[in-house]
Parts: C-alpha cells; sequence; structure tokens
C-alpha cells in the first residue's frame, strides 16, 4: 500500500492511487479515519464519524446540514438532535452513486446561521492554523476538516458566505455555484431564494471534479436547471486578454485589514503580470444595501422555514399539558440564541403593516443588486474582490456582537443576492494565516472561474497545509 499523506493528498491523487490499485477505498478511508482519530479532539469539525466504508471511491465529509440516509443530521442544532433521516438529499444521493464513502458530517452554525461556527449547539470547531482562532462559518467544520487532512473534500452550503469565507479563514478552494445549478432537496433549509450546496476541496481540479459530481437538475428542487455547458476540469495556466474587475468600493472599505488587502493587491498583481487585463466596475448600492437587504430577506425566510420544528415529527420534544404550549417549550428549549433572533427579526419583517417596508423593500433593492452586476459583468469575465475582510479572528471575539459577527459577509454578500457562482482561492498570508480572494462570476460561469482560479493558484503556489501540522 501507498504511503498515505492525508495532509497534502488532493481528491485528484487519491483518485490515480485508487485506479492504479495503490491502495483501496477501505485504506483510504481508514487513514482519514485514523487523522481524525488524531487531531480531531482538538479541532471539532466533526459532529459524528462513520466507521463503515461504503463505496469505493475517494471519501468525503458531508456539512450536517445535508441529509443522510441512516446516519444522524443536526444542522448544529439541539432542536434535531437524534434526527436520522430516513432518505439522502439528492447531493448526498449523487455522492454515493458516484461510489464516495461518507467520512462523517461536519460540524456548522446551527441552521447555517453564522461565520464562526460558534453558533453550534455542539461547541465550535478550531482553525487548524491556529487553534485558539475560529474556522469561519457557518460551514467551518467543514472547511477545518479539509484544511487539517481530515477530509480531502466535502460539501458546504452557502446563503451569505458560509462556503467561501471558512475556505478563505482555513486556507482551501471553496465554491458557492450559481443559484439553481444544485439540488437542495434534502438540504435542511434556511433561507430558500439564497441556499446552494457547494464544494470545498485542496485545488481548484477538486472542486470541479466535486461540482460535476452534484451539479444538474433535479425534479424534487424546482429551482434547478441542467448546467448550460458541461463542468470541465481547468487546464490551462495563462491569463491572458481574461478581464478582471475590481469594484471602486472596496478601496474605501475600513474593514479590510491591511494584511488582507496586501495579500490582494498582490495577486492582483499578479493576475497582471500574467496577462489579465485588471480594470475597476462599480456596485455602489451592493455594499451600501447588500447587508441590510440580506438581513431581512434571509431571517425572513428563515423564519417560515424554521416554522416546522414544532416538536411533533423531529428531534426531541418537551411535554407540556396543552399543544401549543409543547410547541412553545420545545422551541424555547431547542433553539439557540441566533435561530430565535432570526426568528423574531424575519417574523417581524414579514408581519402585517410592515411587510411592504421590510420585506418588499428588500426585494426591490435586491432587484437593483442584480441588474448592477450584470453590468458589471458585460466589461468583465470575472470579478475579484477579498473573499473576508479580516483573516480568522479569536474564537470568542465576536461571539457577543452580532453586528461584528454579521460584518464578517461584507464581501460575499451580494453576489449572493444576485445568484452568482463565486469562487474563493487562497491568495497568501496575512500574520500567519491564510487570506482568500474571490472571483465572481456571471450567471453558470463556472468553467471560466475554475479557469481564472486554477492559472492564479499555479501561480500563487500557496501551501494549503497549516504551518503548525507540516
Ligand atoms: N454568515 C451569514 C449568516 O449568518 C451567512 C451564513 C450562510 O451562508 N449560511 O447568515
Amino acid at each position: 500500500m501507498a504511503v498515505i499523506d492525508t495532509l497534502r493528498l488532493t481528491a485528484e491523487e487519491a483518485t490515480g492511487l485508487l485506479e492504479r490499485r495503490e491502495v483501496t477505498a477501505a485504506e483510504l478511508h481508514e487513514a482519514y479515519r485514523e487523522a481524525i482519530d488524531d487531531r480531531d479532539p482538538e479541532l471539532h469539525t466533526y459532529l459524528r464519524v462513520v466507521d463503515e466504508c461504503v463505496g469505493d471511491g475517494v471519501p468525503i465529509a458531508l456539512k450536517d446540514v445535508i441529509s443522510t440516509r441512516g446516519v444522524e443530521t443536526t444542522a448544529g442544532s439541539r432542536i434535531l438532535e437524534g434526527y436520522t433521516p430516513v432518505f439522502d438529499a439528492t447531493v448526498a444521493g449523487r455522492c454515493r452513486a458516484a461510489g464516495l464513502p461518507l467520512l462523517g458530517k461536519t460540524n456548522t452554525d446551527e441552521f447555517a446561521m453564522g461565520s464562526s461556527t460558534e453558533n453550534s449547539a455542539f461547541g465550535p470547531s478550531r482553525n487548524p492554523w491556529d487553534p485558539s482562532r475560529v474556522p469561519g462559518g457557518s460551514g467551518g467544520g467543514t472547511a477545518a476538516a479539509v484544511s487539517a487532512g481530515l477530509a480531502p473534500w466535502g460539501l458546504g452550503s452557502d446563503t451569505g458566505g458560509s462556503i467561501k469565507q471558512p475556505s478563505a479563514l482555513c486556507g482551501n478552494v471553496g465554491l458557492r455555484p450559481t443559484y439553481g445549478t444544485v439540488s437542495r432537496y434534502g438540504i435542511v433549509a434556511f433561507a430558500s431564494s439564497l441556499d446552494q450546496v457547494g464544494p470545498v476541496a485542496k485545488t481548484v481540479r477538486d472542486v470541479a471534479l466535486l461540482t460535476s459530481i452534484i451539479a444538474g437538475r433535479d425534479p424534487a428542487d424546482s429551482t434547478t436547471v441542467d448546467h448550460p455547458e458541461p463542468i470541465r476540469l481547468p487546464e490551462r495556466e495563462e491569463l491572458r486578454g481574461v478581464r478582471l474587475g475590481i469594484p471602486r468600493q472596496i478601496g474605501d472599505l475600513r474593514a479590510i485589514e491591511p494584511g488582507v488587502r496586501a495579500a490582494f493587491e498582490t495577486s492582483v498583481e499578479l493576475a497582471r503580470s500574467l496577462g489579465a487585463e485588471i480594470g475597476e466596475c462599480d456596485l455602489p448600492l451592493s455594499f451600501e444595501y447588500g447587508m441590510p437587504c440580506y438581513y431581512l430577506i434571509a431571517p425572513a425566510e428563515a423564519s417560515s422555514n424554521l416554522a416546522r420544528y414544532d416538536g411533533v415529527r423531529y428531534g426531541p420534544r418537551v411535554d407540556a399539558d396543552g399543544y401549543r404550549e409543547m410547541v412553545e417549550r420545545t422551541r424555547d428549549a431547542g433553539f439557540g440564541p441566533e435561530p430565535k433572533r432570526r426568528i423574531m427579526l424575519g417574523t417581524y419583517a414579514l408581519s402585517a403593516g410592515y411587510y411592504d417596508a421590510f420585506y418588499g423593500q428588500a426585494q426591490k433593492v435586491r432587484t437593483l443588486l442584480v441588474r448592477e452586476h450584470r453590468d458589471a459583468l458585460e466589461r468583465f469575465d470575472a470579478l475579484i474582490t477579498p473573499t473576508s475582510p479580516t483573516v480568522a479572528f479569536p474564537i470568542g471575539e465576536r461571539a457577543a456582537d452580532p453586528l461584528a459577527m454579521y460584518a464578517c459577509d461584507l464581501l460575499t454578500i451580494p453576489s449572493c443576492l444576485a445568484g452568482l457562482p463565486g469562487l474563493n482561492v487562497p491568495c497568501g498570508l496575512s500574520e500567519g494565516l491564510p487570506v482568500g480572494l474571490q472571483l465572481i462570476g456571471p450567471q453558470f460561469g463556472e468553467n471560466a472561474l475554475f479557469g481564472i482560479g486554477h492559472a492564479l493558484e499555479r501561480a500563487l503556489g500557496f501551501d494549503p497545509v497549516p504551518e503548525r501540522l507540516r
């Protein structure tokens, strides 16, 4: 059997080992299971691991919002504790059909609400680059697992940044696909007009490969369509003639840390030296109104989606005399503070007399953001920004300040509202911690993003293995 260094092995390399019969799928699964036993007690990236290797391919980690037949799925919430789905989410089924054995279910902020995994009812995950810091969120478990060699790849979900931001903070590649290209059937719903499932891995090519496995129309999710062109693995390594647009507004954003800005600017210069044409675009409404717009629409939809957790069908119930009291007590005991905050915000935004002023108004603003992005992408192949304004921050630093936590998504939210694909590619270090850059493409522009991301990744030569684990 070949020596398996899970810290460095890419999914593509693992596929090669399997094809050449240098390892078996069971040996590969076992190697990751050993790495998990070794490092996960410190990092807490998994909520549960699967001992048995089912499948003949490269093993995978799935965020715990993805329903898995026979494997408990909690979405990081007490209110779903003990819930074992009797069916697979479509994406889990596609991974199963492709032969990818499940390694386990990864930690997430409760109902994917958060940017650090500190809102998980089961405790935070830690960043493999510095365990005193957060891995980002909500998909911090998957991103940290990939970065620490506890999974070669994984799936997350992204409503306003939950794939891109943790990938940035952990130094791996993450894609939020075009809205409607990947099925959400069987995903614990947060905000249905925004939720998308997408891959996280060490390389752009691995992310492209996993995208090709999960994308496609699903009759069980009526928002899905087939990708107009098949997903291709990127090959080319130059950027000649590629037009990249930097939003003018990020120049004034004080929230962007100097070290993040420096790493970003260095990569932009590198892109220029590879032949890219760099220009400026204008997204004034996106940066001014993106956050308030998101924090009306997402909680409004969440308040509706979370109404189903009533103690009748899922999870633990707190008994009481009448139905109403049982539901109240169950929801009070089962939901943590962040879902409760969002249910209240969202219910208010949707209530009679306020609907037009809040939810209705936010929908109109969203239409303007869609147009603004469409106009910007007429002149550019992709837009480019830092992914997160900061590097990974210390656990606890923002936990008591919801607005500071919401600000993590300043740069990822606008394109989510516009339904566009976004790719995080690690671009350097600041104070020894990863910095990510975000590439935003037009609708169905995944192949172009993979091409640009792959060229940049090759030129940057970022080492995705955390320094302290090398
Ligand atoms: N951090 C954002 C929020 O709390 C985005 C989360 C997500 O994309 N699921 O809503």
